[in-house]
């Protein structure tokens, strides 16, 4: 039989985190056949609601799950794993400047960085999903510079399943029958959800554009606001079950004809700031994300990710000059 996985998760005792560990644990991260052992990350104060959900865990009585460890220090957290979950970070609290929110969270995302360079295995892959992701993940790569870049990624699955239900509603057909949608640039509010190359049954979505632009696009990046209006909660179960669709999908690759959405490192495709971490159209191989390439992007498209890019390449400068990359 197989040695276990270590799947490293942090921020264990969030919201996102609860709905998260019990999917890992029923073994929907990696697959049915393979054995995953937890190492669960959290600040000293939310280590016993930690052990809280680890009992919890326990009580699931899950074939695949050979252990759960918890700790409160990244260097052991991260020691030998394989799989890491990045989903702890500071929320952005009233009157806080984006500048602060990134270096409260630079405060958070260097010591892992360094944590996972010092002593995850070789073949760590990890997802940043606390927010704002896409820079969180520029800072932990900055700081683990033995670990190949391609390892470090964003979630803007999540993003993408949205915008997957929206196009499934709007056209009256399961998700199953659309190919091809993408996310691109930041996890924000400027993010574009595209369907410039989409398709249903095999031919090109067709929508018209005042419905792309009036209400596709701003239900898509505004999806988690309304959340929490309805629910009174931000979204974690939605984000939960993204982020094991991003890990699945990157171990057992993505479907012939079709791609998938994640926030990677651009190689300066599509005009996109080489070094950022930006979401892309990607397909999955060999466990290895690849950006799609050779798409045409029309002037709509185009101006939409400059935007978002923009807004990346801001962040990257101020994280750049508070030293935190
Ligand atoms: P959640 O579990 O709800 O969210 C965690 C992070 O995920 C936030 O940054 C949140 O961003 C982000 N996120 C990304 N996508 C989504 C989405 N679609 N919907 C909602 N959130 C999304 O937060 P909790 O406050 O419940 O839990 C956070 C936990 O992390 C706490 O237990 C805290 O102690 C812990 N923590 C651990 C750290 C560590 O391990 N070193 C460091 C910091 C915190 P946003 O804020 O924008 O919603």
């Amino acid at each position: 039989t197989q040695a276990p996985v270590n799947v490293t998760v942090t921020g264990a005792a969030g919201q996102i985190g609860y709905a998260l560990l019990f999917r890992i644990a029923s073994g929907q991260l990696l697959g049915q056949d393979v054995p995953v052992k937890l190492r669960l990350l959290e600040i000293p104060q939310a280590v016993k609601a930690a052990e809280g959900t680890a009992m919890e865990l326990d009580d699931g009585a899950f074939p695949l799950l050979s252990g759960i460890d918890i700790f409160d220090d990244p260097k052991q957290a991260f020691e030998g794993a394989n799989i890491a979950l990045l989903v702890g970070a500071r929320p952005r609290s009233k009157g806080m400047e984006r500048g602060d929110l990134l270096e409260a969270n630079g405060g958070i995302f260097k010591p892992q960085g360094e944590a996972i360079n010092a002593g995850a295995a070789d073949d760590i892959k990890v997802l940043v999903v606390g927010n704002p992701a896409n820079t969180n993940a520029l800072i932990a790569k900055s700081h683990a510079p033995d670990v190949p870049a391609d390892r470090f990624t964003a979630m803007t699955r999540l993003d993408h399943n949205r915008a997957l239900a929206q196009l499934s509603k709007k056209l009256g057909v399961p998700v199953t029958e659309l190919k091809k949608l993408a996310i691109w640039g930041n996890h924000s509010a400027t993010q574009y959800p595209s369907v410039q190359h989409a398709e249903v049954g095999g031919k090109a979505v067709e929508v018209d554009q005042a419905w792309l632009e009036s209400d596709f696009i701003p239900t898509v990046a505004k999806r988690g606001a309304a959340i929490i209006e309805a629910r009174g909660l931000s979204s974690a179960a939605s984000a939960a079950s993204a982020a094991i669709d991003h890990v699945y999908t990157w171990v057992n690759g993505t479907p012939a004809g079709d791609w998938t959405s994640a926030g990677v490192v651009s190689d300066g495709s599509y005009g996109v700031a080489e070094g950022i971490i930006s979401s892309f159209p990607v397909t999955a191989k060999d466990g290895k994300y690849e950006i799609v390439q050779g798409l045409e992007i029309d002037d709509f498209s185009r101006a939409r990710i400059d935007a978002s890019v923009a807004e990346l390449v801001e962040e990257r400068d101020t994280v750049q000059k508070l030293g935190l990359i």
